[in-house]
């Protein structure tokens, strides 16, 4: 895998306010407010040549050798196209692209049920947040009510947290008072192929908008690298053409069908 440089690598441990559950915090410092983010930290070295490599193999007589003389950047581009029309994807599966995560357990769940890829979650047994990090809704952020309210839920629900911890409750029983906003940190790995399915249904209005964002964010992030294998992957309306949601359907196919695909570079 190669490590992405253009997006300073993985993050500096001072990105990370993480406070071991063993430092006796009393969990009420300042809180941490996350942004939902993806980031790209690695990817299979000239991905897309990977999947040109492995489908012209498919349609070879002879052995690696030809296979890679001549593979052009405009006919390795060719290949994927032809790969899509045809629905012939696993050529797809041997690109894989690995991502720095931050965001709320909400998402989480939501993320690891897509079962075709690979994670690893900071632990809520042996990390413990020294001070409230969580992540807000827009919808609760752009009212100061609703913000204060859960500001509050927050500051409670952790230092019932960090009572639970000072008492001898250990942290994985402790976390459980913690709401579902409640920040994470992970690092996956998924295949082009799985990132097709991942864009198709989690960057569709239908998602919830945590997920949609880290989507559009790791959609823009992968089409850096690799445009080619992602110039069509988003939402079923922009992928496929047509609407997979059927009476849920936000009608947005329509629009599309009349002025034509949305922009590349649409989040
Ligand atoms: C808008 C929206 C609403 C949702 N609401 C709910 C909900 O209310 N409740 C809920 O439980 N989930 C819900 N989900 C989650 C959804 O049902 C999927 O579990 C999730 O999106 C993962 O998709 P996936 O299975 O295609 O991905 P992956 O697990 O990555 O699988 C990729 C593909 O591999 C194949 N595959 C993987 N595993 C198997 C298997 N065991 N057998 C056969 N084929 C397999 C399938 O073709 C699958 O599409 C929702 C998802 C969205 C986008």
């Amino acid at each position: 895998m190669r490590r992405d440089t253009a997006t300073g690598g993985p993050p500096s441990a001072a990105e990370e306010p993480v406070a071991d559950a063993t430092t006796g915090s009393s969990g009420r410092e300042t809180p941490n407010e996350i942004r939902p983010s993806a980031r790209l930290v690695s990817h299979t070295p000239e991905p897309e040549t990977a999947v040109a490599l492995a489908a012209r193999l498919c349609y070879s007589k002879s052995g690696l050798a030809e296979v890679v003389a001549g593979l052009t950047e405009a006919e390795t581009a060719s290949f994927i196209d032809k790969l899509r029309e045809a629905g012939h994807l696993s050529p797809f599966e041997h690109a894989s692209f690995q991502f720095y995560i931050e965001g709320s357990r909400a998402m989480l769940a939501q993320l690891t049920r897509h079962r075709i890829a690979s994670y690893s979650v900071q632990s809520m047994r042996y990390v413990a947040p020294g001070r409230p990090e969580y992540v807000v809704p827009p919808l609760v952020r752009r009212d100061e009510a609703r913000l204060a309210v859960y500001r509050a839920q927050m500051d409670q629900a952790f230092a019932a947290y960090h009572d639970l911890l000072a008492r001898g409750v250990p942290a994985e029983d402790a976390r459980m008072v913690l709401g579902q906003g409640v920040a994470t940190r992970l690092v996956c790995t998924f295949n082009a192929r799985s990132l097709h399915n991942f864009f198709r249904l989690r960057c569709c209005r239908r998602a919830q908008w945590e997920i949609r964002q880290i989507a559009y964010q790791m959609r823009r992030e992968v089409r850096r690298v690799a445009p080619a294998l992602f110039s069509d992957a988003g939402p079923a309306c922009e992928s496929l053409g047509h609407c997979t949601e059927g009476r849920f359907s936000c009608g947005r196919h329509r629009f599309l069908g009349r002025i034509g695909p949305a922009p590349a570079g649409n989040s």
